[in-house]
């Protein structure tokens, strides 16, 4: 077992975390106040190579395996503290690059990816509606053939960087009784007829990513705009999931990374009953237990990334890692609130965002409960 990085993971997660803490993250209270998503820092990242990591290098991306690509957003997740742009990142790579990289046409691969790559487009995808959430498979959108051309009619809700898309997939069932087999995942441009951003929605944390409820009214889409082929949209989901649940929090262990620090230096510095906060052994305590913390979700994390990045199944470390570290980051935000006490409360220390931030984790891309669910019934129990 080598639990090493090569030297050029190493370097490579060094220039990330150089290249985050001097070109991101300034003003974080005024942008989340403000619900700002920062263009400047998504195209900094781009130019970079964050959004094109995983792509492969015949479409204009870095060609990184997944634990490499993973490396990268634990070093933008340590050098940035716009947790809502990462996660706008995340979204962008896991729910849009993947499926074109794993299903798409040659031409569909070849018309979207280098953009996506490049930045130049923003991707989501939209499978919950006001009525599907973890049963995303009972949708109500329905798309109907009309010679070469579907017709979407649907609602989606929370769907991340939907005011800011130039490309969506768009989950609708061609059956209409709605048997899952006819789940179909179609590509849609901004501008398309019948589709429009019906309500912005506004979050308690990763209020830097922008969030939008979409309506398809007889929206029409040809048939070549079809992702893979029809049907295949379950399959599409299951794979990109697998993907984004391994990968999604690796920002995460940057950002418990970063916490840790600022903790082990407040409790050294801060000073009651006449010496530092840290020499007490409650305070210690936290931070032995949020360091404790972060080496664990970094073994799963990674663990799930290299059975990935060695082509073999990774359904339950997957489900672990992503039930684990996202609960893991939200503790570490309360220890590091309270090791800070009335100042950790506050909004100009930072850390209460931080806490906002990581609450979602346990929510999207399938809930701490779905995940436990998935471990279990691996084990025989449904
Ligand atoms: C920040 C954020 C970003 C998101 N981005 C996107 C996006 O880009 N695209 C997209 O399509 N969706 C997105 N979502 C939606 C997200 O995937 C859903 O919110 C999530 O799957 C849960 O669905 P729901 O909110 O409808 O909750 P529900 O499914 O209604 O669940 C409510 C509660 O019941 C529990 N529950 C449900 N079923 C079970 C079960 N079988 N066993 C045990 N407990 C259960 C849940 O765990 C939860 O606690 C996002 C959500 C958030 C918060």
């Amino acid at each position: 077992m080598d639990f090493s990085w090569t030297d050029e993971q190493l370097a490579f997660r060094k220039s990330v975390i150089r290249f985050a803490k001097q070109e991101l993250t300034h003003d974080m209270i005024e942008h989340d106040r403000d619900e700002q998503f920062s263009w400047d820092a998504w195209k900094k990242c781009a130019q970079f190579g964050i959004q094109g990591l995983p792509v492969p290098v015949e479409y204009g991306g870095g060609g990184a395996d997944i634990l490499t690509t993973a490396c990268g957003l634990e070093a933008l997740g340590y050098g940035c503290r716009d947790n809502g742009l990462i996660f706008s990142i995340n979204a962008h790579m896991w729910t849009t690059e993947i499926p074109f990289m794993m299903f798409g046409t040659e031409e569909q691969k070849k018309r979207y990816l280098p953009k996506l790559a490049s930045g130049e487009f923003v991707g989501i995808h939209a499978i919950t509606e006001p009525t599907s959430g973890s049963d995303a498979f009972s949708m109500k959108a329905r798309a109907v053939r009309k010679g070469d051309r579907y017709v979407i009619n649907g609602s989606k809700t929370f769907i991340t960087n939907a005011p800011i898309a130039d490309v969506m997939i768009i989950f609708a069932n061609v059956d209409p009784t709605g048997n899952q087999a006819g789940i179909t995942g179609f590509i849609l441009e901004k501008g398309a007829p019948g589709f429009t951003i019906s309500k912005k929605l506004h979050k308690m944390g990763l209020r830097t990513s922008p969030m939008a409820e979409l309506a398809l009214v007889d929206c029409e889409v040809p048939v070549e705009n079809v992702l893979g082929k029809e049907g295949s949209g379950v399959s599409i989901f299951t794979t990109s999931m697998e993907w984004e649940r391994i990968a999604i929090l690796a920002g995460h262990l940057g950002a418990m990374q970063r916490l840790l620090e600022i903790c082990v230096k407040y409790a050294t510095e801060r000073k009651q009953f006449g010496q530092a906060i840290g020499k007490f052994p409650a305070i210690g305590e936290k931070i032995a237990e949020m360091d404790i913390r972060l080496e664990t979700a970094r073994l799963v994390l990674y663990k799930a990334a290299w059975l990935k990045s060695q082509g073999k199944h990774a359904l339950r470390e997957a489900a672990i890692s992503k039930a684990y570290v996202s609960e893991a980051c939200i503790q570490t935000c309360l220890d590091a609130i309270q090791i800070h006490g009335g100042y950790g409360y506050m909004t100009e220390f930072e850390i209460e965002r931080e806490l906002r931030d990581a609450i979602s984790g346990k929510i999207y891309s399938g809930t701490t409960e779905i995940q436990k669910s998935i471990i279990a019934r691996l084990h025989g129990i449904e």
